[in-house]
């Protein structure tokens, strides 16, 4: 058997918000826990994030007078994918969600809230999306940082895990490292973590498993590149719905930068190059990313108002597009139209039809119930935008302790995955995307696989 000069309990993989976590709740079951990041700063997919999870059950929706809880965030789930995903996976991810996240809230001083500008929509039948104000992505990565140093957790940055070691019964061992001068160590441990995020910046993969995405820019982590999913597949790992991912329809263009889901479920269109609109911009947050993608020039305008900026203006998103005055301002549809290149008379038109929709509350021609969302009205603000893929949300399958499994259907001993690494509940493909499913399966799983390597470490 492979022998190695020291071996550590706990070897977490990845260091955005699922390695952060389980290192965490790894470190609090009794085990020393050691982190190794490929970069040489944190942040990862979850950095680039809105930092917004789901969590069903929780004080502060209660606190709001939201009723939710695990059964009906399971139902939500199995509804959006139409059945197809791992019902026991929905079960543990839907039941588990608020647990993880008070733990964080309780344990570690987090401050979460619901957020109550994102209006229980695209699938979410409850306002589930918690957050605090006035934050994102990266903030969610420092505080974790932070509390990660503060328990004594060892992160090694610019170290990538290249290989796994196993032994006969196929318990991993160890693990091959790469530093940032190319020099190989090797390592053994008694659990391992494999928290490295999916592989949506990897072009072979996506290609093979979701070739519908080379229509589309990327905006996700460039360090997503798969290696834990392909290391995994390597040991006899199974794998599932390689084809599931989110893309999103409105990445700014050409800042770059997503305008928050509340634009529109506020009340704000999109229309294409013509003024036209061609979606109910509230049905799939994910899934329209194709619809916009098929419009002439590949882009379109996100159309709303002074009003709804206000509303939004707090979210990082939007208030750094104000910053950089990316929002086009005009105080008729016409002279909006002339600002952006569309047809004033489509742009009018379409602008009047959801004010109709709008005031009888009725569904739309497209299909859009308005409710007491209100459509736009002088003075305007416009936001070009094109389609970009996230992040995947396939890969290896886990048990309801987040242990990988192999393809026979049992699990490995001692290895774990969570977050973008793991198969999460998103379906086979685009359209089973529900808002926050990204970090809620890496805070969910995270947790899971943390709590119960850190068990196993510590016997
Ligand atoms: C613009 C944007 C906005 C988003 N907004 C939201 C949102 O608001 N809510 C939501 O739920 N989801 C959102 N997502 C998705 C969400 O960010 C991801 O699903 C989530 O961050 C995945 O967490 P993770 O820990 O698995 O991966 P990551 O945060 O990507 O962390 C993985 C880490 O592993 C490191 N790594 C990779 N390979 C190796 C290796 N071989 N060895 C060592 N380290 C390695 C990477 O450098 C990275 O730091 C968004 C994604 C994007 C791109």
């Amino acid at each position: 058997m492979k022998s190695f000069d020291f071996t550590v309990p706990v070897l977490v993989a990845g260091a955005g918000a699922c390695g952060a976590v389980a290192a965490l709740a790894a470190r609090e079951a009794g085990a020393a826990v050691t982190v190794i990041e490929r970069d040489d700063r944190a942040g990862g997919s979850t950095g680039m994030s809105q930092g917004l999870v789901c969590a069903a059950g929780t004080r502060s929706q209660a606190a709001h007078g939201v009723t939710d809880n695990g059964d009906i965030f399971f139902a939500d789930i199995m509804a959006k994918v139409r059945g197809e995903t791992d019902p026991l996976l929905a079960r543990i991810l839907a039941g588990n969600s608020a647990p993880a996240l008070e733990w964080l809230i309780d344990r570690h001083d987090f401050p979460w809230e619901l957020d109550t500008r994102f209006r229980a929509s695209y699938g979410n039948s409850r306002q589930r999306l918690h957050g605090w104000p006035g934050h994102s992505g990266i903030d969610m990565v420092q505080l974790l940082h932070a509390r990660m140093s503060d328990r004594g957790i060892d992160v090694l940055m610019e170290t990538r895990l290249v290989d796994i070691f196993t032994d006969d019964d196929d318990r991993i061992v160890g693990v091959a490292l790469e530093g940032a001068d190319g020099r190989i160590d090797h390592v053994g441990c008694d659990t391992l973590i494999l928290a490295c995020g999916g592989f949506g910046a990897n072009r072979a993969m996506t290609d093979r498993y979701m070739p519908e995405t080379r229509a589309l820019r990327y905006n996700g982590h460039e360090g997503s590149h798969g290696e834990a999913i392909f290391l995994g597949e390597k040991l006899g790992a199974a794998l599932g719905d390689m084809g599931s991912y989110q893309g999103y329809a409105m990445l700014t263009d050409p800042q770059g930068i997503s305008v928050p889901p509340p634009v529109l479920l506020e009340g704000g269109l999109i229309v294409n190059r013509t003024g036209a609109r061609f979606i109910d911009e509230t049905l799939d947050i994910a899934g329209m990313v194709h619809s916009i993608a098929s419009q002439p020039d590949g882009i379109g305008w996100v159309v709303y108002d002074a009003e709804i900026e206000a509303r939004c203006a707090a979210i990082p998103e939007l208030a750094t597009l104000i910053e950089l005055r990316a929002p086009k301002t005009a105080q008729t549809a016409e002279a909006l139209a002339r600002l952006i290149g569309a047809e004033p008379e489509t742009l009018c038109a379409t602008i009047a039809a959801a004010r109709d929709a709008g005031r009888t509350g009725d569904a739309d021609a497209l299909g859009r119930h308005w409710g007491d969302a209100r459509p736009p009205q002088p003075p305007y603000r416009a936001l070009r935008v094109a389609g970009a893929l996230y992040h995947t949300q396939g890969g290896l399958r886990v048990d309801a302790q987040a242990r990988v499994l192999r393809r026979d259907g049992t699990a490995f001993p001692n290895l774990f995955a969570g977050g973008g690494s793991a198969r999460s509940v998103s379906g086979p493909s685009s359209w089973g995307y529900l808002p926050a499913m990204g970090l809620t399966t890496a805070v969910t799983l995270g947790w899971l696989a943390g709590r119960a390597a850190g068990a196993l470490a510590a016997t």
